[in-house]
């Protein structure tokens, strides 16, 4: 079963159109044009390998920013076809080797990899599981990373991949459509009722994540900050089931009906004190849209917070059993706590 969602997985990037909008996204290829050209010095004559190279947009970066070769290596053979015809288009192609393989079948490259580059990001960040082939690779390939078996933190930082780390974060919205539209648009379809259909349709009750873009308006509180993923150390076993826990202090009586995801990422090639100056892509609902856009995901009802409440919310990312490239996404809210600390001070104030 899970060869065959692997297998649906890599027919489903085969296809152009996919790369096109990917292509298409400025906010994400700008990112990785401007993290690789604004570090020429680090690729200067290394050798680097560019995991899912797609087109190969990416590896053609590294090229022109040094690098005396690059590793392109895709799983789908009609990408790695037309990446090659575009590789030779800018003369590229004594710098660039693609290979068309799953980077888990390949044993070994002929050179020493000193850099990895990816972009393995999906919605909510880790849909599609790409990241295990981007640990995979680091884990086997990379030599820096295979110099010893004890990581030292010394040795970290001579770890490079690109994008370095990533951030998932979480945010309470409301919504005034998307709910209403799914609960009625059958009921009532055209003076008939259509609501039998709902058992057919995939994602009627909302009970599925929702990829949509989201005004900053519908957002009730401030992001919260629940993964954070350094691509240097991370480990398999640490993304196949995650948790977090956060609360929001509600400042005013608000509505909620759901959480909001998204991430950002970060191109850093040292320490962690360079990495707020390092370049970032974001798919946050301030900034310029992605094509991740933002991931909802709809609570059963709307819940209705008064001021000063605290909403404390359990979250669980869990890589689902019957497709390894799915994730269960569950989220739990403990009862409402009154925040007794403000309504005292709150009382204080009206006494005044
Ligand atoms: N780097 C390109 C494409 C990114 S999309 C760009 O930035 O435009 C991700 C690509 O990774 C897809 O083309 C997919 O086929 C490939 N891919 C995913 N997992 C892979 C794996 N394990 N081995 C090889 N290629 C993989």
């Amino acid at each position: 079963e899970q060869m065959d969602n692997d297998q649906q997985y890599f027919q489903s990037y085969d296809q152009f159109q996919v790369h096109e909008l990917m292509l298409r996204d400025r906010p994400r290829v700008s990112a990785y044009y401007d993290a690789i050209m604004n570090n020429k010095k680090l690729f200067e004559n290394k050798v680097v390998l560019d995991v899912g190279s797609g087109t190969g947009v990416l590896s053609m970066f590294a090229a022109k920013a040094g690098a005396k070769l690059v590793y392109a290596v895709d799983a789908c053979p009609t990408i790695c076809d037309l990446a090659e015809e575009l590789i030779k288009c800018n003369g590229l192609h004594d710098r660039i080797q693609v290979t068309n393989k799953r980077v888990e079948d390949i044993e070994k490259f002929d050179e020493n990899i000193d850099i990895i580059i990816s972009e393995w990001m999906g919605f909510y960040l880790f849909h599609e599981s790409m990241l295990e082939s981007v640990i995979y690779a680091r884990d086997h390939f990379l030599h820096t990373s295979l110099q010893n078996d004890d990581n030292t933190s010394e040795q970290n930082e001579s770890i490079i991949i690109f994008p370095s780390h990533a951030y998932l974060y979480c945010a309470p919205f409301i919504d005034q459509h998307i709910r209403i539209e799914s609960n009625t648009m059958w009921n009532d379809y055209f003076d008939l009722n259509f609501s039998p259909i709902r058992q057919y349709i995939k994602n009627s009750d909302l009970n599925e994540c929702v990829i949509e873009t989201i005004e900053p308006s519908q957002l009730v509180h401030d992001a919260q900050l629940i993964q954070s993923i350094d691509l240097r150390t991370v480990r398999i076993n640490e993304i196949r089931s995650m948790r977090s826990f956060c609360e929001f202090y509600i400042d005013n009586t608000c509505i909620i009906s759901g959480f909001c995801f998204w991430f950002d990422c970060y191109f850093s090639s040292n320490n962690n004190s360079s990495i707020l100056r390092s370049t970032r892509l974001t798919t946050s609902p301030y900034s310029s849209k992605t094509h991740w856009k933002q991931t909802l995901v709809f609570l059963p009802e709307d819940i209705y917070p008064l001021k000063d409440d605290i909403v404390p919310v359990n979250i669980k990312l869990k890589q689902s059993s019957t497709n390894r490239r799915h994730y269960n996404l569950t989220i739990s809210i403990k009862k409402i706590k009154e925040n007794l600390h403000n309504n005292n001070n709150n009382n204080n104030n009206s006494e005044k």
